[in-house]
């Protein structure tokens, strides 16, 4: 019992820490707002960053909804689609592209608001429960939809609209023909192949965002890297990483671990990164393991990893971080199902 207080604390620390960004990981935490926020966001220029990162463990920034530009059309379909003005543009010229070469696309959807998530996720609970809802429906403010920036194409072949998943998928060839073309117009892939583990979300071939930047689009497909990895890698290399020696875990899987770290530690306002290191294989115990199930709700994870990190915090601190303060060995806990990549649950002290 002991253990699981001293967690829950460690949660409730972990959480108050990042919460502008962070509501934590675990699916099942209703009840803490999405977009709830006690501490003082970070200052908002005018507009949006075309950069930013949302995913499950990322939600939208503050002060987007407000500051976002958005244009509606209709498809063919009949549906109406909303997305932000910079990328629709961007979306036109790719179409015509891509029609010189015979190829058609519509958009299926693309900006979802936060309060249409919550309508939808309160339909299926209504409808399927709790469980299933919180399974299948993302999280209310931790969509990339919500950003207006992530477009779901649909194809249009000999007249007929291709709309359903698995219909889609049928057409490997036309979707290189796509991706090919997507970093000219400032678009990117953002769910890879192998990467759930990083992106939270299988294969779309259909999932393009915007990130208005033609040559760090072209450096991402070139890469074949996700969003997570370039964040995490490309553009925040200065930092000392220390991965040592496992057993358990391959080189690169402990990068993908430092990958994540970094993503999430992003949203820690103003701290300077000093070092990430693993903590070693003697911390892949059956007590840590039996942590991370009990965070997630569920019995899944086979192995975990544990990371520390060194880092400085600003000179004004925050609600909840000490002003110009070096905070050492902060905890990252990520951990792995059987056949699955290391996925990050929990940090804090
Ligand atoms: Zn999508």
């Amino acid at each position: 019992m002991k253990k699981i207080t001293a967690l829950m604390i460690t949660l409730i620390m972990a959480m108050a820490l990042v919460l502008t960004a962070c509501g934590g990981k675990k699916d099942s935490d209703s009840g803490e707002p999405a977009q709830g926020s006690s501490v003082a966001p970070a200052p908002q220029t005018s507009g949006i960053d075309y950069m930013a990162l949302v995913n499950k463990l990322n939600p939208l920034p503050d002060g987007w909804e407000e500051a976002l530009e958005t244009v509606h059309f209709t498809n063919t379909v009949g549906d109406d689609v909303e997305v932000e003005k910079k990328a629709y543009d961007a979306y036109l010229e790719l179409k015509a592209e891509l029609e010189k070469e015979g190829i058609y696309v519509d958009l299926d959807s693309a900006r979802r608001s936060v309060a249409d998530q919550e309508r939808i996720m309160n339909d299926f609970i209504e409808k399927y429960g709790q469980d299933y809802a919180f399974k299948t429906v993302a999280k209310p403010g931790y969509s990339e939809h919500h950003t207006g920036l992530a477009l779901n194409l649909y194809l249009i072949i000999d007249g007929q609209d291709i709309v359903e998943n698995e219909d889609m998928v049928q057409y490997p060839e036309i979707w290189a023909k796509i991706h090919a073309k997507l970093a000219d117009h400032g678009f990117i892939l953002r769910y890879l192949e192998g990467r759930e583990h990083l992106t939270g979300y299988g294969y779309e071939p259909w999932h393009i965002r915007y990130i208005d930047d033609v040559a760090t689009a072209k450096e991402i497909m070139e890469k074949d890297i996700t969003l997570e990895e370039y964040l995490g890698t490309v553009k925040s290399a200065d930092v000392t990483i220390e991965l040592g020696d496992s057993d358990y875990y391959t080189e690169e899987e402990l990068m993908e671990a430092v990958v994540q770290i970094k993503c999430k530690f992003a949203s820690f306002s103003g701290c300077e990164l000093h070092s990430i290191r693993y903590a070693g294989d003697e911390t892949n115990l059956e007590t840590n393991i039996a942590r991370m199930n009990a965070i997630v709700g569920e019995d899944k994870y086979a192995e975990c990893a544990e990371f520390l990190m060194d880092f400085h915090t600003p000179p004004e601190g925050s609600d909840t971080l000490k002003p110009d303060e070096e905070y050492k060995d902060y905890q990252w806990w990520l951990a792995r199902e059987a056949d699955g990549g290391l996925e990050l649950v929990t940090w804090g002290y």
